[in-house]
């Protein structure tokens, strides 16, 4: 029986076969870390964590043909597929000269493989203009955004440095909802000082946005960053994988049955994570969630009187 609505699933009925994300870059920065906002980032954010690190190497200056070429490669040699979505998660991929990136974009979508673009982005990041032109070009294919939220508590933004509010996300919501793009938020749990209550209240305010998808995954510590200081500290203590798992499951069944589920954990390279050691075990973490779903007979929507 199938617990909640997975994006997988989703594309390969679409599709006919599985499709697989190839992560890319626009050769963005961020108003978080080029000083706009800030200079020192989210707490947790070193953007070398986002891709293989065989691929990492000199990649802002690679075209995107030869960034589809290399990552495509790379996922062929795992999964045997034909068909991709562009993921530009690097940075915030909103950011910058519209017109250069929305000519990567185009480009990204222009190849034979490739069924849809994910961009991942920021609230205050989101621009009317550059949505119309997306639509214009990418008009047979998926292009979804990625908005992070990261927690619907404003102290636990301002403790992870994100320089946005709960309030910008519902503002850029409402800017996105006027358009037929389908946005997928993002969540982390066991941000600093973040609790059980916190992570059901941003479940809830999120069940209450025009969204069509959720992405929501553990918080891991990477080397390199503000969070690798405070854990090194003893200022931080990443939630166990119990715990992960547990509010994993509050979480969703508190998630409306319709919204697709992008994702349900996150994990860095080996050579870059600090902790928790559980996070690098991708197979781990996804069962050990099923398992809590199957012991709980719970699924997605239940909280909300949904059956399944
Ligand atoms: S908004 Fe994204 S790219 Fe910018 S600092 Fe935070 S995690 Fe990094």
């Amino acid at each position: 029986m199938k617990r909640y609505r997975d994006l997988s699933s989703w594309l390969k009925e679409k599709y006919g076969s599985k499709v697989y994300k190839v992560s890319l870059t626009a050769a963005t920065t961020c108003p978080n870390l080029d000083g706009t906002l800030a200079k020192g980032g989210c707490s947790f954010c070193n953007d070398a964590a986002y891709s293989p690190l065989a691929l990492a190497k000199n990649r802002r200056g690679q075209s995107i043909a030869t960034q589809l070429k290399e990552g495509i490669a790379y996922v062929k040699k795992r999964h045997r597929t034909p068909k991709f979505i562009s993921y530009f998660q690097s940075f915030t991929s909103t950011y910058g000269d519209k017109k250069i990136l929305l000519e990567k974009f185009k480009e990204s979508l222009d190849h034979p493989d490739v069924v849809g673009l994910a961009l991942s982005t920021r609230p205050d990041c989101i621009d009317e203009a550059w949505i119309e032109s997306l639509l214009k070009f990418g008009k047979n294919k998926i292009c979804w955004i990625e908005l992070g939220l990261q927690s619907a508590n404003d102290a636990v933004l301002a403790k992870i440095n994100r320089w946005h509010t709960r309030r910008q996300f519902s503002e850029a919501m409402k800017i996105l909802s006027r358009y037929p793009i389908p946005v997928c938020a993002h969540a982390v749990l066991g941000l600093p000082g973040e609790t059980r209550k916190d992570v059901l209240e941003t479940a809830r305010y999120l069940a209450t946005q025009p969204i069509h998808g959720i992405k929501i995954h553990n918080l891991h510590v990477v080397k390199g960053t503000t969070l690798a200081n405070e854990y090194q500290r003893g200022e931080y203590t990443p939630l166990d994988l119990e715990t992960f798992v547990d509010w994993g499951v509050d979480f969703l069944e508190q998630t409306p049955p319709h919204l697709l589920v992008h994702r349900l954990n996150a994990h860095a390279p080996r050579d870059l994570t600090l902790a928790p050691d559980w996070s690098v075990n991708k197979l781990g973490v996804f069962n050990a969630v099923e398992n809590e779903l199957e012991k709980r007979d719970s699924w997605q929507g239940k909280a909300l009187g949904f059956s399944n």
